[in-house]
C-alpha cells in the first residue's frame, strides 16, 4: 500500500510538473505569434478591396468612387445616395418644367 501511494505521488508530481512546463512555454510562444501577425496584417488588409475594382465617375459631382461603394441608377453612377437623389430630383424638375 505504501508503494502505491508513493507511485501515485510521483505520477501526480510528474503531471503537475509537465503542466507547469507546458503552461510556461506554450502561451508565450502563441503570444509572440499573435503579436507578429497583428503587426504584419493591418497594412495588407487595407488594400485588397480597392484592387481590381472599377472606379466610376459620379454623375452629380464628377468624383471617382469604387463601384461597390457608390450608388447606380440605370446607366448613371453616383458617389453617394445623396447625389443620386439630387441628380434624380434635378432631372425630374427639368422634365416637368
Ligand atoms: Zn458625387
Amino acid at each position: 500500500m505504501g508503494r502505491l501511494i508513493l507511485l501515485l505521488g510521483v505520477v501526480i508530481g510528474a503531471v503537475v510538473l509537465i503542466r507547469r512546463i507546458l503552461s510556461i512555454s506554450l502561451p508565450h510562444q502563441t503570444d509572440k505569434i499573435k503579436k507578429t501577425n497583428a503587426e504584419k496584417t493591418p497594412p495588407d488588409e487595407t488594400q485588397p478591396d480597392t484592387i481590381d475594382e472599377p472606379m466610376l465617375k459620379c454623375r452629380q459631382c464628377g468624383v471617382h468612387s469604387p463601384k461597390s461603394k457608390g450608388f447606380s441608377e440605370g446607366e448613371h453612377f453616383f458617389c453617394s445616395n445623396e447625389h443620386k437623389s439630387e441628380f434624380l430630383s434635378n432631372t425630374n424638375k427639368e422634365n416637368t418644367s
